[in-house]
């Protein structure tokens, strides 16, 4: 019943709508009765007595309040329509606005298929519960009522025979939504794997193409899809059993009810005319019960999805975006004491990490795979919070600091250049939007990349593809440099890429990262040999500790670490981590 009314309340947002599909639903109800009305004067009134000059005016009713009837439905059927549309696009536009405010941690635990199934598919899914709960659910109980109120004005005892079945199914009906609602949602839930699994094959179809893997993957495509079939099939067995049920006790009441009129005509306690209304009026009030069918499925089917709805809509967002202090002025001096941080695992993936940064200084970090450099640059992004110790940024806690403020002057480019599926140009603008043309082209230049943008055959304006997959990996490295060079950091952090590209274009990514680091803060997870000797200061780690820090020449010597490392494969050009 929460969930419920928790959907219905997006309904007041638009109190007028809601007010017209209940009025024309209402008012297309009402106009049902005319027609019992019109068959019972015709049978007691027109034929007995002979009244011909009432034939064309009575039949000229009957067909005005069928027209209006069918012009009062395309009505209500367009306003209907407008009035679910809002509220899918509101919903649809929370739930995004809201999933943006996650904090990554959510994201770690969340596969894409299920978090796009949830606004793809759930959120039309539990809106339909609007609109036709309050189009067909109070259309279906006020047509009930109504004409259930005319029917005792006809004959009472007929009514109430006519009714007798309902309390049966009525309690066939609750039984049936206690039962089916666990199937929906596992049938819901099997739909989201199906999902995440189809996202995450077609994002990695290279992989599986070049390992050929093909047949595995069908394999577990199918297990998936099976469950999906398993799943909604349970739902259909349920329903194949219930409404034939219902049916069967329903309809039962028309055979007691027309025993019964035969009976009180008989006996002169009741006219044909009251048989005759009785008979049409049966279907218009049998009508809502028929609905009760589909429109318990769709209620079902729209709590279970207003359920995951909700759970997303009710996760708390990231604490500080917006709020929180903003430094007047920012030098660029990082400093982290202490820290210590776990992803969730029992070992802390880092832990009493001092690193310190002066402004304008390049860092390297080195180490091997999995020492937890990338893990570092996260926290000062605090794109995750450190367990315990602290990271200052010019002295102040970066903690207590709008995040949004923190990230905008922080530049990130990733080992991976992930580019939108969008042009050259809106990729760029990302990092500054309403950049001039000007701009563009100059941090092109710096990046070595205004070449090759130029050769494109739509110049700033080629789509790049998803992940920027039109470009080669070497274009897209130099377009994020690019981006970070138009955004302009005091605190940029780089992940070198291991990727090999051939010798030139190395040399045009070098130049153009040598031109990126200048005069910032830059943390840089070195894998050159040219970028550590450069490097201010270089910190080794090592299973989330620093284990040495110093300039190449004093790491080399000390013989450590470091001097291993360097020996297995910081050569040029190749990789430390590799
Ligand atoms: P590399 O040089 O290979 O990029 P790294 O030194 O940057 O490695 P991190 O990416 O910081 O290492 O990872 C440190 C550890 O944390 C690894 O063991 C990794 O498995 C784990 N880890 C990284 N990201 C997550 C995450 N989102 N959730 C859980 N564990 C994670």
């Amino acid at each position: 019943m929460a969930t419920l009314r928790r959907i219905f309340g997006y309904t007041w947002r638009y109190p007028w709508r809601a007010v017209a599909t209940l009025v024309l639903a209402a008012v297309c109800t009402l106009l049902v009765l005319v027609l019992p009305a019109l068959s019972k004067e015709f049978t007691d009134e027109v034929i007995p007595k002979g009244q011909t000059e009432r034939i064309l005016p009575l039949a000229l009713v009957g067909l005005g309040a069928i027209a209006l009837r069918q012009v009062l439905f395309t009505l209500r059927t367009v306003s209907n329509n407008v009035f679910e549309q809002k509220v899918v696009h509101d919903l649809r536009t929370e739930l995004y606005g809201k999933i943006q405010r996650l904090p990554l941690r959510w994201f770690d635990n969340q596969p894409t298929g299920d978090i796009m199934t949830r606004v793809a598919s759930d959120v039309p899914a539990m809106e339909r519960v609007i609109i036709e709960g309050l189009d067909q659910g109070l259309s279906g109980v006020l047509q009930f009522v109504v004409v259930f109120g005319y029917l005792l004005t006809q004959h009472a005892g007929l009514t109430l025979l006519t009714v007798a079945p309902l309390p049966v199914v009525a309690l066939a009906v609750r039984i049936y939504q206690k039962r089916v609602e666990p199937r929906y949602k596992a049938a819901s839930e099997a739909g989201s794997a199906l999902n995440s699994l189809l996202h995450d094959n077609i994002a990695g179809i290279r992989q599986i193409k070049a390992y050929t893997v093909e047949p595995e993957e069908l394999e577990r495509f199918e297990g998936r899809s099976r469950d999906v079939q398993t799943a909604q099939l349970s739902v259909v067995k349920a329903n194949a059993v219930i409404w034939p049920f219902v049916s069967l006790v329903a309809e039962s009441g028309i055979v007691l009810t027309i025993a019964f009129a035969a009976w009180w005509i008989c006996r002169g306690t009741a006219t044909l005319g009251t048989l005759s209304a009785v008979l049409m009026s049966w279907g218009l009030l049998y009508d809502p019960v028929s609905r009760v069918n589909p429109l318990t499925q769709l209620f079902t089917a729209g709590i279970v999805a207003g359920k995951r709805v909700f759970a997303v809509l009710d996760q708390t967002d990231e604490a500080n975006f917006a709020e929180g202090r903003r430094l007047e002025e920012l030098r660029g001096a990082v400093r982290f004491e202490g820290v210590a941080f776990s992803y969730g695992g029992e070992v802390p993936t880092v832990a009493g990490v001092d690193v310190e940064a002066q402004p304008g200084q390049t860092i390297a970090l080195v180490g091997p795979t999995g020492a937890g450099k990338s893990t570092l640059l996260n926290l000062l992004t605090r794109f995750y919070e450190p367990d315990s110790g602290r990271i200052l940024l010019d002295g102040e806690p970066v903690s207590g600091m709008s995040k949004e403020w923190l990230r905008d002057r922080i530049g990130y480019v990733t080992q991976e250049s992930f580019l939108f599926n969008a042009s050259v140009r809106e990729n760029l603008t990302v990092a500054k939007p309403g950049a001039e043309d000007e701009e563009i082209w100059a941090a092109l230049e710096s990046a070595n990349a205004a070449e090759f943008v130029r050769r494109l055959p739509e110049g700033l304006e080629t789509v790049t593809g998803e992940r920027g997959t039109r470009l080669s990996g070497g274009e897209r490295q130099r377009l994020s440099i690019a981006r970070a060079l138009l955004k302009n950091p005091p605190i940029l952090l780089l992940d070198e890429a291991t990727s090999a590209v051939d010798n030139e274009t190395e040399r045009l990514i070098q130049e153009a990262l040598e031109r990126l680091r200048a005069d910032r803060t830059c943390f840089v997870i070195a894998h050159r040999l040219s970028t550590v000797e450069k490097a201010d200061r270089i910190y080794v780690m090592e299973r989330g500790r620093v284990v040495e820090s110093g300039r190449h020449g004093e790491l080399l010597a000390d013989g450590g670490l470091y001097a291993r490392l360097c020996a297995g494969g910081l050569k040029e050009e190749a990789a430390v981590s590799a």
